[in-house]
């Protein structure tokens, strides 16, 4: 075990997979999976995986482009439950895990862990905005983030920020599984968090979404 300067007690990775379209996405662009990885913050050992596909609402149809692209078929979003169930199925999962989603809230401390800034600055509040009836603000865990590619950028001493796939070369890394299948990106977003973790890099917060989305 490393004696590292950790800010959090678990990291949950993190990695929305979406409607889509070549070009242009679909507007609202809505969450198809909803994956996530549960890493301890000072051993980087992975404890759990959270999966669910999600049933878009207001194109319920993929395109066949976006099945090639995520590997997410049509059947799998048509037995899935809807944005609102699966959001309360991963606080629920959250939950279990004891980790703290409200800041005065008891439980463990945790932090998202994302590649880029995309999934919890834009798709979690557009997803938000496209459900109905209308939800609660966004709970306060996710309205901060890690992007890892900002700690992969210092440690390598780099101001170009690679894809995850560029990441994982240059660290010498193997990706594991379908590149844009949620779960996988989200496992070996964690094999790029793990490798930094274990050189003593501070995984600290990188952003936060100010004010909350509301729209009810
Ligand atoms: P990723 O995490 O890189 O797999 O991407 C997340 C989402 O972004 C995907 O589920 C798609 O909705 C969208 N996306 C990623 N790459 C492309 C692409 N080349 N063309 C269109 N949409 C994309
Ligand atoms: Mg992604
Ligand atoms: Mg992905």
């Amino acid at each position: 075990m490393h004696d590292t300067p950790n800010p959090f007690d678990y990291y949950v990775i993190l990695d929305f997979e979406a409607t889509c379209d070549q070009g242009k996405a679909p507007k609202p662009q809505e969450i198809i999976e909803f994956p996530s990885v549960l890493m301890c913050g000072k051993t980087f050992k992975i404890i759990d995986e959270f999966t669910s596909y999600v049933r878009p609402l207001h194109h319920p149809q993929l395109t066949k482009f976006c099945t090639e692209l995520t590997g997410i078929t049509q059947q799998q979003v048509e037995n899935a439950p809807l944005f609102p169930e699966v959001m309360t199925n991963h606080m629920a999962w959250l939950h279990h895990h004891n980790l703290q989603i409200h800041p005065k809230g008891s439980g463990s401390s945790f932090a998202f862990i994302t590649c880029g800034d995309w999934d919890l600055r834009s798709m979690l509040p557009n997803q938000w905005r496209a459900c109905e009836p209308p939800l609660r603000a966004i709970p306060y865990a996710y309205r901060q983030w890690i992007n890892i590619k900002v700690h992969y950028m210092a440690f390598r001493e780099t101001k170009r920020a690679p894809g995850m796939a560029g990441m994982m070369r240059a660290l010498e890394l193997e990706l594991v599984g379908h590149h844009h299948s949620g779960i996988d990106d989200s496992r070996n977003i964690a094999r790029i968090a793990q490798h930094l973790g274990e050189q003593r890099v501070s995984l600290g917060i990188t952003h936060f979404v100010d004010p909350p989305v509301n729209n009810r």
